[in-house]
């Protein structure tokens, strides 16, 4: 007793699961070739995958001359397989743009106004859920572990046990989880709990949306639920933690020694021809506060003439589902404000507003990091916000600044940022003008606290944490339902 169980995951397998396939088709002259997906999940799972020789089962297309399901990855060293599953137009429809993107996606970002009840969407959101749970319970041999990431697929843990499935299964919820009196509108609020309810270990960024999830599981199912030990006395018992999401530091670290991001970094800086520069990225997504984040940097010139003709704001926007209404309707409200901003301040030689309406690659977007004086990320509300980590960790000797939004995840850990309210222009415009006045020392004091947190807590560290976690679920005697 009293002993902790150690993680041994090489004696079972480790299975992903995910909505998002890590590698994808992709077409060249002399033929099709797999490509990997850049994402901070295939990143921190990859390597526990391989050294299990894992499978990761997710939806992705596969090209017609193509009859496999199952590949071997990657492609050129395989060290763990890869089961796609196919969607048809009906189901993407439904299933992701439908429930995913236009009711939980809305809803756990707190716009309930934009959340889309639509009956037919749950019910092949059901079904497709149900496809991923019986794939993987083909797949499964006893011993396996389980790990199911996030919204889209959080009817899985339910359908898996119903399957019979044994093994054990840790959910990662990557977005934030909403406060009950949002939650409740939901008419599948309680299939949405119950679903998750089939894991033995459930996963937050934050404390704050763990909580929500077991107030949530208290209210509306009556279970007895103990928020100090985020333990779900059911059953079978349910843990629930945070585990906030790190960044890949070491691969950050060796590209900013590089020769090619130091030159390109230089290069940015000077065809820029901006005594500061500001950065913003994210995907166009109503959730990132691009707008909001336009109109302050307008009013932050308009107040401080000074600056015309010597700061640049560069805001690179990712393209995402744009098959959906309001997605569009963003862009051109985006490029509209943009325009409207350039046409007003603009001079010769220097236009305050750079918009980029696409992905920049990796390596490319860190010389971007490296050349900004301050990184400015406003979101509305974000699960965690990658970008604001990846850019402290850019700065080498400390130096660049992040104002970050209160409601981005990344603010629990990143409190030395210049934290502002991303509802409020005047509380935008205060902090961009308090990170580029601030003084070195303190500068470089904040940036040093966060950048060493980062170091600690990177990427890997975020998956072993949940992976030991899992293996040393806790077994506690069932507690009858409250009345
Ligand atoms: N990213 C990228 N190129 C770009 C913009 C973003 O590679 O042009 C990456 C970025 O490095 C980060 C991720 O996309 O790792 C975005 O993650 P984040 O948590 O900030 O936002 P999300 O898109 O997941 O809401």
């Amino acid at each position: 007793m009293g002993k902790k169980k150690n993680l041994n995951v090489k004696k079972s397998r480790l299975i992903v699961v995910s909505n998002r396939s890590p590698y994808f088709f992709e077409s060249y002259k002399d033929g099709i070739r797999m490509t990997r997906s850049v994402s901070g999940m295939v990143t921190g799972l990859e390597p526990v995958l391989a050294s299990t020789r894992g499978m990761w089962i997710a939806w992705g297309a596969l090209p017609k001359e193509v009859t496999d399901r199952i590949f071997r990855i990657p492609p050129e060293n395989p060290t763990f397989d890869l089961k796609l599953i196919q969607l048809d137009a009906n189901e993407i429809n439904r299933y992701y743009l439908g429930f995913s993107n236009s009711t939980l996606w809305p809803l756990a970002h707190n716009f309930l106004g934009r959340t889309v009840y639509e009956e037919q969407d749950w019910h092949v959101y059901e079904q497709v859920n149900d496809k991923f749970a019986q794939a993987v319970a083909e797949e499964i041999r006893s011993k396996d572990t389980i790990w199911v990431n996030d919204y889209q697929l959080s009817l899985v843990p339910g359908k898996m046990r119903a399957l019979g499935v044994r093994g054990k299964i840790g959910f990662f919820w990557h977005i934030p989880f909403p406060p009950l009196d949002l939650f409740r509108t939901l008419p599948w609020r309680k299939e949405i709990i119950s679903g998750l309810l089939g894991s033995d270990l459930v996963g937050f960024h934050c404390r704050s949306y763990a909580n929500n999830f077991l107030q949530a599981v208290e209210e509306l199912l009556g279970l007895d639920v103990s928020f100090s030990k985020g333990l779900i006395r059911t059953r079978r018992p349910v843990q629930v933690a945070a585990f906030p999401m790190g960044i890949d530091y070491k691969r950050i670290q060796s590209l900013i020694k590089s020769n090619n991001a130091i030159d390109t970094a230089r290069k940015i800086r000077k065809e820029l021809a901006a005594k500061h520069l500001v950065l913003g990225v994210d995907r166009l997504d109503y959730s990132k506060g691009i707008p909001e984040r336009l109109a302050a940097v307008e009013r932050f010139l308009e107040e401080n003439p000074a600056y015309i003709g010597k700061l640049s704001f560069i805001q690179v926007s990712v393209p995402s589902r744009i098959q959906l209404p309001e997605y569009a309707k963003m862009q051109s409200e985006v490029e509209n404000a943009v325009g409207r901003i350039n046409g007003r301040f603009s001079k010769r030689g220097w236009v305050p507003i750079h918009y980029y309406f696409r992905a920049l690659p990796f390596e490319e977007l860190v010389s971007y990091y490296m050349a900004s004086d301050v990184c400015l990320i406003t979101p509305l509300r974000d699960g965690m916000n990658l970008v604001a980590k990846e850019y402290i960790a850019s700065q080498n000797r400390n130096r660049g600044m992040l104002v970050l939004s209160e409601f981005a995840g990344a603010a629990e850990e990143l409190k030395e940022a210049v934290l502002v309210n991303p509802y409020s222009i005047p509380s935008i415009v205060r902090g961009l003008k308090k990170a580029l006045e601030m003084k070195p020392g303190e500068r470089y004091f904040r940036m040093n606290e966060m950048h060493q947190r980062l170091k600690r807590r990177d990427i890997e560290k975020w998956g072993r944490l949940f992976l030991e976690k899992l293996s040393r679920q806790i077994e506690t005697k069932p507690v009858k339902r409250r009345p």
